[in-house]
């Protein structure tokens, strides 16, 4: 209940901020994990929620692929560039062909999945309860052709740590494995924990890669680095007040915050 109070007093309060430092137009990407996984976490939607999120989208918002939103990104002159919108989900939960990919495919919202191999591989359970994935499951979602599949490591490793010599596995194991199960070639990536990765790392993730996601609520716009793109959480808190607000860009300084914060969590914390 404290929580939920602080919660919305942070979200009302950003979108006061909002009032005075007005998000530029641009491409806003949108960050899910699951949806209607009953976990009752920040990081799983209710699928009514989700749904009428979906459904507003739809109905309001130039909603891209990933690749559509790069073109757009990566040519042209820099500057604010057109108002466009970018679904990914992370992680690699059972909920996502379940619950995700009906309500998508009922509206027609492209989509990306970025996968954390792994614990669809053993099938371990993700952080935080969430049951993985099958690769029939995935195979499901990636014949969709709504659907991008990216990489989300393999183990869901944070990259700022582990030593130079283990990225290159991390990230290669995870491209194998979507290929050998999916046929997929896998060309978008997205950092865990939405922590910037170590140079060597990030070094690694251009090579292999068109784009690498990480945290920031703003918009994209031409002349961006796409493989720092900025995206923005959503949240069964924000329900459809601050969702249309996110999904325009807004809320950057509810993102600050929270960011300030996982620096202090996750430092000096082990892979
Ligand atoms: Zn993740």
């Amino acid at each position: 209940m404290l929580k939920g109070v602080a919660r919305s007093t942070i979200k009302a309060a950003a979108a006061a901020v909002d009032v005075v430092r007005r998000e530029p137009q641009g491409i806003t990407i949108l960050i899910y994990h699951r949806v209607g996984a009953g976990t009752g976490g920040q990081m799983d939607l209710p699928v009514d929620v989700f749904d009428a999120q979906m459904r507003w989208l739809a109905a309001t918002q130039r909603l891209l692929t990933l690749d559509q939103a790069l073109d757009e990104l990566t040519a042209g002159a820099n500057g604010p560039g057109r108002a466009g919108l970018v679904v990914t989900f992370d992680d690699g939960t059972t909920d996502w062909v379940d619950h995700a990919l009906p309500v998508l495919e009922a509206y027609e919202v492209p989509a990306t999945f970025y996968v954390a191999t792994r614990f669809v591989d053993e099938q371990v359970p993700l952080p935080g309860d969430g049951t993985p994935i099958t690769w029939k499951g995935l195979a499901e979602l990636a014949t969709s052709p709504l659907v991008t599949i990216g990489s989300h490591t393999h183990t869901h490793a944070l990259l700022d740590r582990l030593p130079a010599g283990q990225v290159a596995d991390e990230l290669d194991r995870s491209t194998e494995l979507l290929g050998e199960h999916l046929g997929v070639t896998v060309d978008h990536f997205c950092y865990p924990k939405a922590l910037p990765g170590s140079p060597a790392a990030e070094a690694a993730i251009r090579e292999r890669f068109r784009s690498a996601t990480l945290a920031r609520t703003r918009t994209n716009h031409p002349g961006v680095d796409p493989y720092r793109l900025s995206r923005s959480p959503i949240q069964p808190a924000d329900a459809m007040r601050w969702f249309r607000r996110k999904a325009h860009g807004g809320l950057r300084a509810e993102d600050d915050l929270r960011r300030a914060v996982n620096r202090a969590r996750y430092r000096g914390l082990d892979a």
